[in-house]
């Protein structure tokens, strides 16, 4: 098994040197080949230059991508996706908030079948009203509304087999719906505490704003996931919901002039029902129209509708290579 770990950096010069050193503790009495791949995000500190020094060092385990700028921990974690070798991917902070003498614990897990094994930071040393009250919520809603259930969504160590991340491209600031993408591209996932230490150099890039981002990009992993291959189901549904309420309301004021003589156009109950009508009717016409955009975006970049494991043909297993699913 090849290892590969992805590591973004954005203005962590102090961290870097105490990272590589345990990571290469950690690493050092594995059976597996192992590289580290630090994606500098365009620090404006001395990252870069601590980052050249490691390179020159450990030419053996060391890569390192530079960005021309800023693009954000999500985008770094997908460049290093694209410069991983291993079969096996870890994530991890640049911070030393997780623990690299954590991953021997996360491999073996996977070796034991599962696709994704997910760190969990249990006992978090963060603020606990700025950054761990507003992330219980967003873990309680992530949880429920994809129906994977993980406790910690945010935590960056987590192991994964390479086939299940490179099902997707990543977004936005959409790095910790990667296990939602992973169990729709079909992975087994498993969770376990993993360690968390208090930032010791520098400061968090991320604040209380971060909160709403995570609640949009839900809206749009869900939608993506469930509705991407059939939006008329999304669509249609909510529209088909607005008509039949609107014909009842028609229908209950009919009915009140017939027998009881009530006159229907001061009704507050008409207009509610003609607007439940036509936004029905314009819900199904959207739907009808994001099922021809649907159909653009599968066929022009060749994406398929359902990932393959493995083809059993004449008796031999064949891998499928397979376009990205999302
Ligand atoms: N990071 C990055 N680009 C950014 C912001 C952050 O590469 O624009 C990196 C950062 O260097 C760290 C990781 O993403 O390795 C997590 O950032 P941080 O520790 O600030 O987040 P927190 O742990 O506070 O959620
Ligand atoms: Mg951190």
């Amino acid at each position: 098994m090849n290892l590969s770990i992805v590591i973004p950096v954005y203005n962590e010069e102090e961290s870097l040197p105490h990272l590589h050193a345990a990571l290469c503790t950690a690493l050092a009495a594995l059976p597996h080949a192992w590289e580290v791949i630090y994606v500098n995000d365009g620090s404006r500190d001395r990252s870069m230059q601590v980052l050249e020094r490691l390179a020159l060092e450990d030419p053996q385990h060391v890569c390192v991508v530079e960005f021309r700028r800023n693009f954000g921990q999500t985008t770094a974690i997908a460049a290093g996706i694209d410069h991983a070798q291993g079969e096996v991917i870890v994530f991890l902070d640049a911070d030393l908030q997780n623990d690299p003498a954590d991953i021997p614990m996360l491999l073996e897990k996977l070796q034991e079948g599962y696709d994704v094994v997910s760190g969990w930071r249990k006992s978090r040393e963060d603020n606990a009203l700025t950054r761990n009250l507003p992330s219980h919520i967003a873990n309680w809603l992530i949880s429920n509304v994809t129906g994977v259930h993980l406790h910690d969504y945010g935590c960056t160590l987590k192991a994964y087999r390479r086939e299940v991340i490179t099902g997707f491209r990543l977004y936005g600031e959409m790095h910790r719906f990667i296990p939602v993408y992973a169990s729709a591209v079909g992975a087994k996932i498993y969770e376990m505490p993993v360690r968390h230490h208090a930032r010791k150099f520098g400061k968090s890039k991320y604040g209380l704003e971060r909160t709403i981002k995570v609640v949009l990009d839900l809206i749009a992993v869900q939608f993506l996931t469930r509705y991407a291959a059939k939006p008329i189901y999304l669509f249609g549904g909510g529209g088909f919901l607005m008509g039949i309420l609107g014909a009842l309301g028609m229908v209950f004021l009919l009915a009140r002039k017939l027998l009881f003589e009530i006159d229907i156009l001061t009704s507050p109950i008409f207009t509610l029902s003609v607007l439940l009508t036509l936004l029905g009717f314009q819900t199904i016409l959207l739907g009808l129209i994001a099922e021809l955009l649907v159909r653009t975006y599968h066929e022009s970049q060749q994406k398929p509708t359902y990932t393959v494991r493995k083809v059993i043909r004449a008796g031999q297993e064949e891998k499928s290579a397979q376009a990205p699913l999302l």
